[in-house]
């Protein structure tokens, strides 16, 4: 078993260099969420990990078959922990009355959150403004989800996962589009079926919103959580790597995390912020104090260099660099009085691309 120490640093490696898999066990490509990874288990925590990208073969990290139908962790060679790998969720054997397939609709992520994309494209794909670390076009091209999520046949997804104890929360991401009425409309119809027939708490991500009255509806139709993710609050490296976000300036994305926050309360908003877009760990910290400051909850991860994103080629950031990181922004939280375990639903809650949530239990 491994010291609450070892544990930390050992999944901020993982989370860097990735973990080799059997062949016969392939990871997902492409997607809004955590692709080109697979979960993982490792001491009851469960994580992401790379699983598929070009510096996953250089990795000194592998998964060795036990002989007894789990998995042995090794590093170089060495044993290093037991490695479990959830079992493929039931529900994907399943499809909706009208013939999706469930597994088109919604995904298990990390220990328990149904995850799905509710309109799988972005107006900023389609201008050719993506951002570059994002890979949302990539699932559909593949085949393996459909671009429009029926809210009925979603609802359908999450009543079953619910009720078979398969899930405990929802994610609900998307890609930005021209017209935010219908949009928002369209998320909005999602988070109250889903809510409606499933009862889990719901989180939704969008982008800042431009009309007035969004943020309200989405609260009204029952969204426990809501993410608004910049990135990074660096502008410099934001213009570079989110062209389109960094047009829509940071005031804009201050006075929507204040709105969101006055009506979904503290710690019920999040941003995400990217390490390793070429920002300093000072940078990323200070700016992960900022959000705090407004009670909007920082979620830093390490880059995932998506295959088929323009940032396919680089690596996640070093693990001493991404430590550094998580004890700076686990301090900031503290003094603000956030927590992940507040966090009713979504990435937060979830924790399993950031090893953030080990940091916050660090001791002084
Ligand atoms: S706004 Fe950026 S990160 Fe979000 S879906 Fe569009 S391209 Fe991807
Ligand atoms: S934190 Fe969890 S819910 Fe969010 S993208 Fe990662 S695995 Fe999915």
């Amino acid at each position: 078993m491994l010291s609450r120490d070892e544990l930390r640093r050992l999944c901020v490696e993982l989370q860097s260099a990735g973990i080799r898999f059997p062949d016969s066990m392939p990871g997902r490509a492409g997607g809004a969420g955590p692709a080109d990874s697979r979960t993982v288990i490792l001491n009851n925590h469960v994580l992401s990990v790379p699983a598929c990208s070009w510096f996953v073969a250089e990795s000194p990290f592998c998964a060795m078959p036990d002989g007894h139908g789990g998995l042995v962790l090794q590093c170089s060679g060495k044993p290093r922990g037991c490695l479990q790998v959830p079992a493929q969720p039931a529900f994907y054997r399943h499809q909706t009355a009208a013939g999706t397939a469930y597994q088109k609709l919604a995904l298990l992520h990390g220990r328990d959150c149904l995850a799905s994309t509710l309109y799988q494209d972005c107006s900023y794909r389609v201008s050719g403004d993506q951002c570059h670390f994002c890979g949302i076009g990539l699932s559909l091209s593949g085949g393996s989800t459909v671009l429009y999520k029926d809210p009925a046949e979603l609802a359908e997804v999450a009543r079953h996962a619910a009720r078979t104890l398969q899930a405990g929360h929802v994610t609900l991401t998307c890609g930005c589009r021209e017209d935010e009425r219908s949009s928002s409309a369209h998320l909005a119809e999602c988070v109250r079926m889903i809510k409606q027939r499933s009862g889990l708490p719901v989180h939704i991500q969008i982008c800042p919103p431009e009309s007035d009255g969004v943020l309200e509806a989405l609260h009204a139709a029952g969204a426990d959580t809501i993410g608004i993710h910049i990135e990074t609050m660096n502008m410099d490296v934001l213009r570079r790597v989110a062209p389109a976000k960094s047009r829509c300036g940071l005031e804009h994305y201050r006075k929507a995390w204040q709105h969101a926050v006055e009506l979904f309360g503290k710690n019920q908003v999040s941003s995400f912020l990217i390490a390793g877009l070429g920002e300093s760990a000072e940078s990323l910290i200070a700016g992960a104090r900022s959000l705090c400051a407004l009670g909007v909850f920082p979620y830093v991860l390490p880059l995932r260099p998506v295959p088929g994103t323009r940032l396919e080629r680089e690596r996640p950031p070093a693990p001493d660099f991404m430590i550094a990181v998580y004890r700076g922004v686990a301090a900031v939280l503290k003094d603000h009085g956030l927590s992940s375990k507040a966090s009713k639903a979504g990435c937060v809650r979830c924790g399993a691309c950031s090893s953030l949530s080990l940091f916050e239990d660090e001791g002084p």
